[in-house]
């Protein structure tokens, strides 16, 4: 399925292919340390040793580290105003692209910076004190190894540090099958800069179908960003949505029909074949807000119709007939918040979601399940209120 997925068409076309790395890697006295089939197979024994649960064959770090509320929320165990989502990741690419066809302009720049500055707090905020000495003593390069094999369980791709010399501003990764090219690149400076404490940048490289190099260097931040706030977590309200969980790992026996391929980094829907990863929202609502900020408030307009147009290209017959039970699911599974209410009167659809993470999304996507279940256009009204619910009225159009 997804060996031969081609990057996304237009979020990093041609011009983004850049090979900027000085020959100096070359030079004598320089680490040059290459991705290879040995540094493959050393990391294949070091995911034989990470663990599945016995009862839903789920990584046992998955339900440590995360989770599954009754308020419809994934939050990182022991850090409760993070939000994770388990989301489709096929699709954020195409979303990313709808965006940019829809305005007509790349919006790569803006997507980087946001993501890597969320990332980049992240990071920040787990390296606090002598975890994060400890990472700037054994050094970049293993740090970002680290992390990068701690992706392939959330879903993020294959990929190992294949270069490095800070002294010379540098560290490279190669990476088979990214979850998003773009926000892999993001997460991947944004990590970079939390342990050098430099600003850097990123470029990508293709090197054959679904491979990847990326380069961060070290570099000057982009004025026009800086300083910027990130959005402060919005205190959630309690809900009783109720899982069937794992009596050994204690994630929602409802994920281990998504199949987790340690050695290629991925997680796919077992029925569906869809490609899914665990990962912050935060990053993507920055952008959003950036997005809207730099061209205007016609932005969440764009965003939902971008995801429309991505959500009707994934409707299966399934979809329809869909009670709200399995609509509650649906969002709870993903992280995206709680459905209180439901209505589907004749061709009216409302609803009312608490504690919603990437509401346009959720908007655009719900838009397609109308059109897709009535065959018919829909009017979408919907707005978030001050206690942060989100609500949505579909009618005819
Ligand atoms: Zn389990």
């Amino acid at each position: 399925m997804r060996n031969n997925r081609r990057p996304a068409k237009s979020i990093l076309p041609g011009r983004y292919v850049q090979n900027h790395i000085p020959r100096a890697t070359h030079r004598q006295g320089v680490r040059r340390l290459v991705y290879n089939k040995a540094t493959r197979n050393q990391d294949a024994a070091v995911m034989k040793q990470t663990k599945t649960c016995k009862v839903c064959h789920i990584p046992l770090r998955v339900g440590k580290d995360h989770l599954w509320g009754p308020d419809g929320t994934i939050t990182l165990r022991g850090i409760h105003d993070r939000r994770m989502v388990f989301f489709d990741s096929d699709g954020l690419d195409v979303l990313f692209s709808n965006i940019e066809s829809l305005l007509g302009i790349s919006v790569e720049k803006i997507l980087i910076e946001s993501k890597a500055r969320s990332a980049r707090e992240y990071a920040r905020r787990m390296l606090r004190g002598p975890k994060g000495q400890l990472a700037r003593l054994v050094g970049l390069n293993r740090v970002v190894g680290r992390v990068l094999l701690q992706g392939r369980i959330l879903g993020y791709g294959r990929a190992g540090v294949s270069g490095f010399s800070w002294r010379e501003g540098y560290i490279s990764v190669e990476i088979e099958d990214p979850y998003s090219l773009p926000l892999f690149c993001a997460d991947f400076r944004g990590a970079a800069e939390s342990v050098t404490r430099d600003p850097g940048t990123v470029t990508s490289e293709e090197l054959g179908p679904g491979r990847y190099r990326v380069d961060v260097a070290r570099g000057s931040s982009s004025p026009e960003f800086a300083g910027r706030l990130l959005p402060q977590p919005r205190a959630r309200k309690p809900g009783d949505v109720t899982y069937n969980y794992c009596p050994r790992c204690g994630v929602p026996l409802e994920v281990s029909r998504f199949i987790w391929d340690l050695d290629r980094g991925t997680i796919t829907h077992a029925d569906s074949g869809l490609r899914m990863a665990l990962f912050g929202p935060q990053g993507l609502e920055v952008f959003f807000n950036e997005l809207e900020g730099e061209l205007g408030d016609t932005i969440p307009e764009t965003v939902i119709e971008a995801q429309r147009m991505y959500a009707e290209s994934r409707m299966s017959l399934r979809s329809i007939g869909a009670r709200a039970g399995d609509v509650r699911s649906w969002l709870a599974i993903r992280g995206l918040g709680n459905l209180v209410s439901l209505d589907i009167t004749e061709e009216l659809l409302e609803a009312r979601i608490e504690n919603p993470s990437l509401p346009l999304v959720i908007v655009g996507t719900s838009l397609s399940f109308y059109e897709f279940t009535f065959n018919r256009k829909g009017r979408m009204e919907w707005s978030l209120a001050d206690d942060g619910d989100l609500r949505m009225r579909i009618s005819p159009a």
